[in-house]
Formats: structure tokens, C-alpha cells, sequence
């Protein structure tokens, strides 16, 4: 029975990176009823399956509650002065790259602000990367070449005011729902709404497609730059907006005529017809209002960063971009992925945009910390990373709130890696992980429900996380943790937060120290006392003052970028084949992603029998050709190899997948299935510019088990 007289609570969803807004309110049994948050601007009162099943999910079994050093249960006060004089040591004999911090989206912005802050700032190494690194690194590099920033310049209103929707990447029915179910509606209210679906495989996403183009996989740059050819050829261009607003059209359009210039030779290297191409491209040339949304399909590459640039060029060729019903847009994966690109979360950027290699940015961040360590070079993104603890170099890993012996590629190698690392220090709200199984020191912090702080969505909204439930046991919030360490390595003066609001309050400042014109402005929320803090209402950067109504914006709309010449840069690009090609001992392609009900690890959503009920146990979508040839039975047991490991998974023979390819969910482990981790397949090859792993195309072979 619910408390009539407790309110709803308004706070986010803990998962995708759409940030929908949701009230809950405690049950009596301990539980939490859920609901959208109708006033909520990414979602107004939807949620889906997952979200509307939180409340199944906040349960004290599992949980990692207290303390503990090598499997013993020890105080807060003996954990932290552990962690701090070991981490100390290290440094001292060998040097402060020794050490390194492996966060995650799942963090809240203030929690990746401290991390980053300790590590970057005062430990002095720019070793801290995220599982962000596997989500949405390639956009950043890519906005960053265009732009001169990270930023995703439009926002959701852009969805329901396109006329075309181009989904390239992206299972959006089951990755990013809400954001389906918005076009989805639109499409319901106007018809002509065209949605164009670019994916190997035929998603649930297809089912609003005008059209699918089922391209090879790898393929999107000899796609996209077969668009900007026929754009050009036609003379569909908008010359006025490149002329005015852009600089390096003339390299692009060059190499996108060498690489498709021919639109028969488009269709070779994307294996669609010439009819598919030419009803695709005409329709693009001729429809002023596009929006491409685009997900981990384009940005899980070796050619990630590339492939972000060929849709950002097509963009500035008609000058589509920051403009209503308009624009490109990276829709990202974690809920916080944005606010950790903020505050510095990735390895090779620092806190509020500001870069490594810019002497004005690292004088104002040095200045503002009082800190004379802050990190001169980037650090090691997230695979080079487990690469140095693999090889000795890196001697001491604290690991908070993600689970990367499930995660990152190669999996076993990452455990391998973990298990021979002098320290592994683990901060997480679940006890039994495969991560947290190779820990010495083991931190309970606080999960969603029980912290509080903000969030980042994909639209640049930043929203509430508010605290709703008691912390079982001793769990304590990530950024009480990293500052109590702090305190004790000698950074008292710099860590003597009482509350998330004050270090919100830092942040907040920051992005005003440069006093430029900037994407990624929030002076308008830099002094907020606590109850302001407490009842602070979405807001969409840049914020130069709090908004108490809903608005939209978009940046670039001007035509005025960050780049130096202020002009946005096209970016020339040439397709190139993946990283490993098929062959005769592994001849099929390996795709992964996500299933509609589950969630990374399946931490907390695993905890849900209705959420385990869509698909619950791990399996691998073959063709009924390949079934066929490889003697595969629907249900049974295969096999599958690559270059890297096997797993063993149940076949689900689909047309979904087309003939030579295969698709496999990310989400199972070692502590739910002892055979079906995809991670133990992947192909740990990363985007030279981006470092992002090549998730979606990974050679393997398949025989019945
Ligand atoms: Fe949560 Fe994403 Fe579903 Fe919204 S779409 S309810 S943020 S999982």
C-alpha cells in the first residue's frame, strides 16, 4: 500500500543516457512506486520497460555493505587510511603514473568531479578514463574536429519538428525507448514523417523505417561520404553556409569523391543497391529538416571518429546544424556519459572542456585548485589502461561503479590483468561481481535511489538524482569516499566537501574561470545554496541563469563555432575496411549490443523477474541460411570462437541478422552464466583517434556445442 501522505519524489531514471525524468515514492514494504515525471522535458511522463521497473529493483539482498581489506570487514577510517597510505607508496617508488582511477557513466557529476580533481589535480597523473571510453569517445573526438568543442548541438524538440529521421547505429526501440516512442508518436501524428533505419541488422527500430538500409557492417563512411558526393554532383549543396561558416569543404568533397564517387561503387562497399542509395540520397537533398541520430553502431569502430565526421559533413554541406528540426545528434548510452565528458572524466580532457596542451587552460585550472600538480598529459584511455596493469606498469587500480572483466573486450585478459595488480581497489553497491571478485579493497557506495547529485542527458539537460531510500548498511556516497582518500594522501585543504551541493557550486564556477564565449556555461547555477540545489528543476546548457520553465535550445545556430578560426572544420575521410577481416578459420561477423530489458551487467536489472522474463539467458541470432549450414538447431547450444576466447550460447535462429553476420547481448556474466560473456569474444582494437573498441564487428566461428 502506498503512504498517502509521503509526495512523489521527482528524480531520474538510473540508465540510459535519454535522462527521462520519473517520481517515485517509498512503499511500505520498502519498495519504490514509479512514475514519469510529466513535466520532465525528455520524456513528460513515459518510461519505459526498464524504467517503470526500478522500484522492482532497490532490494538490500546483494548488496555490498561494509568496508573490507583482503575479505575481512574493517572500519571506514581503517579502509580509507589503507587505500590512501598504499596509493601513497606506489607513487613515491614509482612515480605518479603508477596509479590509475577506471570510473563510469554510472557515477554522478559530482562524484566524477572529485575523481578527476584527485587524480588529475593533485595526484598529478591524467590516468582516470571511464567505460564512457566504450560509449560515445568516438563523437567526442568527432564534434571536437568539427566544432572545436564537444557538443551536441540540438536537442529532443528537434525529433518531433524533423521531417526526416535518419537512425544510423541504433536500436533505438530497445537502447533509447522513450526517444522511439516520441517519434514513434510523431510518425503516429504525421504520417510523412520519414524515418530512414541504417543498421546490418532489421531491429525492432525498423518497425517505423520508410525505409532500412541494411549496410555492411563497417561500412557508414563510404555511406556517408557517397551522400556528400551526390550532394555535391548534384548541386544540392549550401554554398552560402559553407562559404560563411566552414573551412576544408574542398579536401572532404575530394576524398569523399575518390572513396564513392561512383554510386555504383557506394553500393559495393556498402552491399546496398543503387536503387536504396539513390531513393536515400535524393531524399536527403531535397528535405531541409534532418535530423541523423546516431549511437554505439557508428561510434564502437576502429573508424568511430571517422565515421562521426562523414554525418557531421553532410550536415555543414547544407547547413544543417543548430537549427529546429535539424541537426546531427550523438544519443549516448549512460546516464551520465555527458556530465562526465564535462567534468573532465575522460583521460585525455580536462575538467569543464578545458585541454591538456593549453597553457591559459591549465594556468586558470591550477590557479582555481591551488594545486601545482595538475597533469600536463593526457593519461592512458580505458584499453591501454588495462594494458599497463597488464604489463606491470600501472601498480595500483581503483575501479568505481562499473564492472569491467564484463565489459571491456578481451575479458579474460582483463581479469588476468586484475588478478597480478599489486592493488585493485573496488568502490560499488553490489557485493558479487566478476569485478569485484578480483579486489583487495573493497568501498560500499551508495546506488541510485540512495545518492544524490546530478546527471547529464544526451539533449546537454542537466537533472536531479535525488536521495529516496535509506543506504543499507555502511554504503557512503562515491564523492565522501574519493575526498576522505584525498584527505588522507595530504589534499585536505582541496577536499572538504560537507555536501554534493558545494562541489556542484565548484564545478559550476569553473566553466565561467576563462570568461569566454563557451558551449559548456553553467554561471547561471554557480552559487546555489542547498535548498536551491535541493529543488533544482532541469536545466539545458549553457545556463547563464536557473530557468524555472522548460526551454530548448540549440547551439551554432549562428554559424559561430569554437574552433579558432570560429568557422566549423569538415574533416576529409576515407572509408577503411574493420580492423580484422573474416576468413576461413572465422568466417562470420560478431555484432553486440543491447537487449530491450536489461541493463550493462545486469546489476540491478537482473533483479527484476518481469525484466528477466523478455530474454533470460544469453544467445546468439543466427540466419536461418547459416543455421542451415553450421547444422543449428533454434534452442540449442553453440559455440562460438575467435581469435580472443569462446563462449557458449543458446541459438535463436532470426532473420533479424542478415547471412554471415551474428549478433550477441552484452549484458551476461560470470556470476549469471559461466559461458555467455560476448566480452570474451570482442576484439580489443581501438579507434586510433578515440581509443573506443570495435564492439560491432568482431570474426568468429560457430558449431554446435
Ligand atoms: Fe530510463 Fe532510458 Fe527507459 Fe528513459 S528510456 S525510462 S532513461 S532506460
Amino acid at each position: 500500500a502506498i503512504d498517502k501522505v509521503t509526495p512523489w519524489v521527482k528524480s531520474t531514471c538510473a540508465y540510459c543516457g535519454v535522462g527521462c525524468g520519473i517520481e517515485a515514492k517509498p512503499t511500505a514494504s520498502g519498495q519504490l512506486d514509479i512514475r514519469g515525471d510529466a513535466d520532465h522535458p525528455a520524456n513528460y511522463g513515459r518510461l519505459c520497460s526498464k524504467g517503470l521497473a526500478l522500484g522492482e529493483t532497490v532490494t538490500h539482498d546483494g548488496r555490498l555493505q561494509y568496508p573490507s581489506i583482503d575479505g575481512q570487514n574493517v572500519d571506514w577510517n581503517s579502509a580509507i587510511k589503507h587505500v590512501a597510505a598504499q596509493f601513497s607508496d606506489i607513487i613515491e617508488q614509482h612515480g605518479k603514473d603508477a596509479v590509475a582511477f577506471y570510473v563510469s557513466g554510472q557515477l554522478l557529476t559530482e562524484d566524477y568531479y572529485v575523481a578527476n580533481k584527485l587524480m588529475k589535480g593533485f595526484i598529478g597523473s591524467g590516468n582516470i578514463d571511464t567505460n564512457s571510453r566504450l560509449c560515445m569517445s568516438s563523437s567526442v573526438a568527432g564534434h571536437k574536429r568539427a566544432f572545436g568543442s564537444d557538443t551536441v548541438p540540438g536537442c529532443y524538440e528537434d525529433l518531433e519538428l524533423a521531417d526526416i529521421i535518419v537512425i544510423t547505429g541504433s536500436n533505438l526501440a530497445w537502447c533509447h525507448p522513450v526517444l522511439y516512442q516520441r517519434i514513434k508518436a510523431e510518425k503516429q501524428r504525421r504520417p510523412n514523417l520519414q524515418v530512414i533505419v541504417i543498421d546490418p541488422r532489421k531491429t525492432d527500430t525498423c518497425e517505423i523505417a520508410n525505409q532500412h538500409l541494411a549496410l555492411k557492417a563497417g561500412s557508414d563512411v563510404a555511406l556517408f561520404n557517397g551522400l556528400l558526393s551526390y550532394l555535391n554532383q548534384h548541386h544540392q549543396l549550401n554554398n552560402a553556409y559553407i562559404n560563411a561558416h566552414t573551412e576544408g569543404f574542398e579536401q572532404a568533397v575530394e576524398h569523399a569523391n575518390k572513396d564513392a564517387g561512383d554510386i555504383a561503387a557506394v553500393a559495393a562497399k556498402t552491399g546496398l543497391s543503387i536503387e536504396q542509395l539513390n531513393t536515400f540520397y535524393r531524399l536527403y537533398a531535397k528535405t531541409d529538416k534532418v535530423v541523423t541520430l546516431y549511437s554505439q553502431g557508428v561510434n564502437q569502430s576502429i573508424q568511430g571518429t571517422d565515421k562521426v565526421n562523414s554525418i557531421l559533413n553532410c550536415h555543414l554541406a547544407m547547413g544543417r546544424i543548430g537549427k529546429p528540426g535539424s541537426g546531427p545528434f550523438s544519443v549516448t548510452g549512460q546516464p551520465n556519459a555527458m556530465g562526465g565528458r564535462e567534468v573532465g572524466g575522460l583521460a585525455n580532457t580536462l575538467a569543464s572542456h578545458m585541454d591538456f596542451g593549453n597553457p591559459t587552460h591549465h594556468q586558470l585550472i591550477s590557479d582555481y585548485w591551488q594545486t601545482d600538480s595538475l597533469a600536463t598529459q593526457p593519461g592512458l584511455k580505458a584499453i591501454e589502461l588495462f594494458d599497463a596493469i597488464d604489463n606491470g606498469k600501472i601498480k595500483a587500480i581503483w575501479i568505481m561503479a562499473t564492472n569491467p572483466v564484463v565489459s571491456l573486450p578481451d575479458a579474460e585478459k582483463i581479469k588476468r590483468a586484475l588478478k597480478k595488480c599489486p592493488l585493485v581497489v573496488v568502490s560499488d553497491c553490489i557485493a558479487d561481481t566478476d569485478t569485484t571478485r578480483c579486489a583487495d579493497v573493497l568501498l560500499p557506495a551508495q546506488g541510485w535511489s540512495e545518492k544524490s547529485g546530478t546527471v547529464t542527458n544526451s539533449e546537454r539537460r542537466i537533472s536531479r538524482q535525488r536521495r529516496l531510500l535509506p543506504t543499507p548498511g555502511e554504503g557512503k556516497p562515491d564523492w565522501w569516499i574519493i575526498s576522505e582518500v584525498a584527505k588522507s594522501m595530504g589534499f585536505a585543504k582541496a577536499f572538504t566537501y560537507q555536501h554534493e551541493a558545494e562541489i556542484f557550486n565548484e564545478y559550476a564556477i569553473m566553466t565561467g574561470l576563462d570568461n569566454a564565449k563557451r558551449d559548456l556555461n553553467l554561471t547561471g547555477l554557480a552559487h546555489l545554496t542547498t535548498e536551491q540545489y535541493s529543488q533544482l528543476p532541469p536545466q539545458q546548457w549553457p545556463v547563464l541563469h536557473i530557468e524555472k520553465k522548460i526551454t530548448h535550445k540549440r547551439l551554432f545556430a549562428d554559424g559561430c563555432f569554437f574552433t579558432p578560426s570560429g568557422k566549423a572544420q569538415f574533416i576529409a575521410v576515407q572509408h577503411q575496411p574493420t580492423a580484422l577481416q573474416c576468413n576461413t578459420d572465422y568466417p562470420l561477423s560478431l555484432n553486440s549490443g543491447r537487449i530491450r530489458d536489461q541493463w550493462h551487467t545486469m546489476t540491478r536489472t537482473g533483479l527484476s523477474a518481469r525484466l528477466g522474463a523478455h530474454k533470460p539467458e544469453p544467445f546468439v541470432s543466427v540466419n536461418p541460411v547459416d543455421a542451415e549450414h553450421y547444422a543449428l538447431q533454434h534452442g540449442t547450444i553453440a559455440t562460438l570462437a575467435s581469435p580472443f576466447g569462446s563462449a557458449q550460447v543458446r541459438v535463436d535462429i532470426s532473420k533479424q541478422v542478415n547471412q554471415g553476420q551474428l549478433f550477441m547481448p552484452i549484458h551476461w556474466n560470470n556470476v549469471t552464466s559461466s559461458a555467455g560473456k560476448v566480452c570474451n569474444l570482442i576484439s580489443p582494437k581501438t579507434d586510433d583517434i578515440s581509443g573506443q573498441p570495435e564492439f560491432k564487428f568482431t570474426p568468429v566461428s560457430i558449431a554446435s556445442f
